[in-house]
């Protein structure tokens, strides 16, 4: 568990229930978790998996994306899956460099010095620069070796 990024998560939706008058929910937190124990993209398809055995039903797993969405906790990725569903992640605040495979979601942080100075001091009129996150997708050793196996 990450925690600073779930203290930092759970700061945000509390400061989003206070202003909307909603209240905290247990099942709504289990989702959080899993965007906080994994930080990687997640479908709901996958949610509702993970969460099978906690018997957490599929509209509470999409109202939770929801409200965690509209709360800017977590955000929607831009690009979906190949299958067309949406991806979710985690909308953290600090800078972040990653890359993530498109396959099987496996991500890590890229640490390359040279592009962050670039982003970390790049002007932009009119405009405050408080973050960034950049994320570089493709696919995997190990996705990649499968594929040439099936060919
Ligand atoms: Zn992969």
């Amino acid at each position: 568990m990450h925690d600073n990024t779930y203290i930092q998560a759970q700061r945000q939706l509390s400061r989003y229930l206070s202003l909307t008058g909603k209240r905290q929910s247990m099942e709504r937190n289990r989702v959080l978790n899993l965007f906080c124990n994994e930080l990687r993209p997640w479908t709901a398809a996958e949610l509702v998996k993970a969460l099978e055995t906690e018997s957490i039903s599929r509209a509470t797993i999409y109202n939770a994306l929801h409200t965690l969405s509209d709360a800017e906790v977590i955000r929607l990725l831009p690009e979906q899956t190949a299958t067309n569903e949406k991806q979710y992640e985690l909308a953290r605040q600090h800078n972040e460099l990653r890359f993530v495979c498109t396959r099987c979601h496996r991500s890590g942080e890229l640490k390359d010095k040279a592009v962050t100075d670039l982003i970390s001091h790049k002007k932009i009129s009119n405009f405050r620069f408080v973050g960034y996150m950049l994320t570089i997708y493709g696919e995997c050793k190990v996705c990649r070796k499968t594929k040439t196996n099936k060919k």
